[in-house]
């Protein structure tokens, strides 16, 4: 017998609208590519959202056509989101740390028709475009005051073409599985791959991000997205917050420590979310403040820190708790998943835990969010057991997860039950927190066993004088392969190899002790702000380790 109730599709124009009439007016805040700090309300997105919508409309974009942005995190950013997918377009965020040749790539593969950028972006668009043939025209996000005179052809003013459209929409209404966006995965290693979200896919996401367990997103809430909008939808939240109202505040491209201070101060900020990498640079700047003046800044409304793209070291979970009393929520996933797979909320059995043991909790990547299916199985398949310690390849399914890359790239990726390998390995203990034990690949095999580089990583960074530590797998002719740690120092800091492998005896099993330390200026990251293993490994590739 089949239900009696209404069949409404989910699509993201519903999120807007809601915000809008539920939440007109809540802010959002954004440092402008310009300079000043610029202020709007939802009820104005919507009404711009429209403008925009109609805009579009009236360029001859239809239904599954993709519309690119290259932007850094602003209200205009988010507007485009909107716009674009509500009225069932399809929003192409490209990241702009890729190299120029993976962006030419994409634009193409994409088939993008339009593309809105910053006006950081204009220079190298106007290299590039000869390269695009298929865009037909760029939108240079920013007032007629501030257009600048550019090459890029049928170069248009966002505010200029926003205004020149009126607000009245009626948004359509389509099947809730159309493509909505477009993300394309890093790509360390061959061409990236698109990931297509549908409207049902996003909506669901968003759902879960306002669950108390997973982001825990409310109206109360003031969140600064540091993760960038071109990274896995930064991460649902311009969706979710929408759901609830929440306040939202975009760095624009200050992600400087002193720049994200002052936002998370001056706007009350609750939440906030980006990759280990963003967090460094503010420890820095918090360091050099307490250098100056004697103690810390406050920041009493700030509740939680999402960290995700890479694992969180404890020694940065520790210090935001000490600092702000902060709780990090531990997140992972992928561009694959939304990119939420799993969070790493405590259970009331944790909450009275003494801070140290609460932090092994903290550490791990959290339980899988509702909707998400984790299992790890080995290599021929068989699914492993929960109990904390079995390690293997992590798989997912559910209803945010792709099916597959956009026009077929990488071929058939899920297996016969529908299960995505992720590429990940790691254990799930009896509680159902998952920890990431390593990347398939930039895992360190010695001798037959296992050694996590993150874990390493993880450790070395807890030593006072370590700003950021790697470690990579090098050739070894006993054992295969050996680590190797590379470490920067903090800025004025001291610290010899022996005392930092002094420092890891005692807290890391014997066999995993890096066989030297080197120190390093910098470390090569992704776009996404991940360590570039696959640099280093070819860096490092014949580098003699003592002793081999
Ligand atoms: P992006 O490069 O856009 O972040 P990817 O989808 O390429 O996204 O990255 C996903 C990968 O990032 C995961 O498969 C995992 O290896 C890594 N990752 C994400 N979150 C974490 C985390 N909390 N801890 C460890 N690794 C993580």
């Amino acid at each position: 017998m089949r239900g009696l109730m209404q069949d409404a599709p989910l699509l993201i124009s519903s999120l807007i609208d809601y915000a809008a009439q539920y939440h007109g007016e809540r802010e959002i805040v954004s440092r402008t590519i310009e300079g000043p700090v610029q202020r709007t309300s939802y009820a104005a997105m919507q009404r711009r959202a429209k403008q925009l919508g109609n805009a579009l409309l009236s360029m001859g974009i239809k239904l599954g056509d993709r519309v690119a942005t290259l932007a850094w995190n602003g209200y205009r950013h988010m507007e485009i989101y909107y716009g674009v997918s509500c009225i069932g377009a399809v929003l192409h965020t490209i990241n702009p740390r890729l190299f120029p040749e993976q962006i030419e790539y994409i634009a193409n593969h994409a088939e993008d028709q339009f593309i809105f950028l910053d006006l950081t972006f204009v220079p190298l668009m106007e290299q590039m475009q000869d390269r695009l043939p298929k865009v037909r025209g760029f939108v240079v996000m920013t007032d007629e005051a501030h257009m600048p005179k550019t090459s890029l052809r049928n170069a248009v003013c966002y505010e200029k073409l926003v205004n020149a459209h009126s607000d009245r929409l009626a948004w359509p209404v389509f099947d809730e599985s159309t493509a909505s966006s477009l993300c394309y995965t890093s790509g360390t290693t061959g061409n990236p791959k698109g990931v297509l979200y549908s409207h049902r896919s996003t909506v669901l996401h968003g759902f879960a991000g306002c669950m108390g367990d997973v982001l825990g997103i409310t109206s109360s809430d003031s969140i600064l997205v540091v993760v960038p909008l071109f990274h896995a939808n930064a991460w649902g939240i311009p969706y979710s917050a929408a759901m609830c109202g929440a306040k939202l505040v975009f760095p624009g491209m200050a992600m400087d420590g002193k720049s994200i201070f002052e936002l998370l101060r001056d706007e009350r900020v609750t939440m906030t979310a980006g990759v280990p990498t963003v967090w460094l640079m503010l420890f820095q700047y918090l360091d050099q403040v307490k250098a100056e003046t004697g103690k810390i800044p406050e920041l009493p409304h700030l509740k939680r820190v999402v960290i995700g793209g890479s694992a969180a070291p404890r020694a940065m979970i520790k210090r935001f708790w000490d600092d702000f009393g902060a709780y990090v929520v531990h997140a992972w996933g992928m561009t694959e998943m939304s990119p939420l797979g799993t969070t790493g909320n405590l259970l009331p059995k944790h909450k009275d835990l003494p801070i140290e043991e609460r932090l092994d909790v903290q550490v791990k990547q959290g339980r899988a969010v509702y909707g998400v299916e984790l299992r790890i199985t080995d290599d021929e398949g068989k699914e492993l057991p929960r109990d904390g310690k079995a390690f293997g390849n992590l798989q997912v399914r559910g209803p945010w997860i792709t099916s597959g890359y956009f026009k077929g790239e990488g071929g058939k990726v899920l297996d016969a039950d529908n299960w995505f390998t992720t590429g990940d390995v790691a254990t799930l203990d009896p509680d159902g927190y998952m920890q990431i034990t390593d990347r398939a690949k930039d895992v360190i095999k010695s001798g037959g066993e296992w050694i996590s580089s993150i874990d390493l990583e993880n450790e070395a960074v807890g030593h006072p004088a370590v700003a950021e530590a790697a470690v990579i797998g090098v050739a070894h002719p006993k054992w295969q392969e050996r680590p190797l740690l590379l470490i920067v120092r903090k800025k004025g800091a001291e610290a010899s190899k022996e005392e930092i492998l002094e420092f890891l005896e005692p807290r890391i099993a014997k066999w995993w002790m890096p066989d030297d330390v080197v120190f390093v200026d910098e470390l090569p990251h992704t776009a996404t702000g991940k360590l570039l293993k696959t640099k280093l490994r070819e860096q490092f590739r014949d580098y003699k380790l003592p002793g081999a």
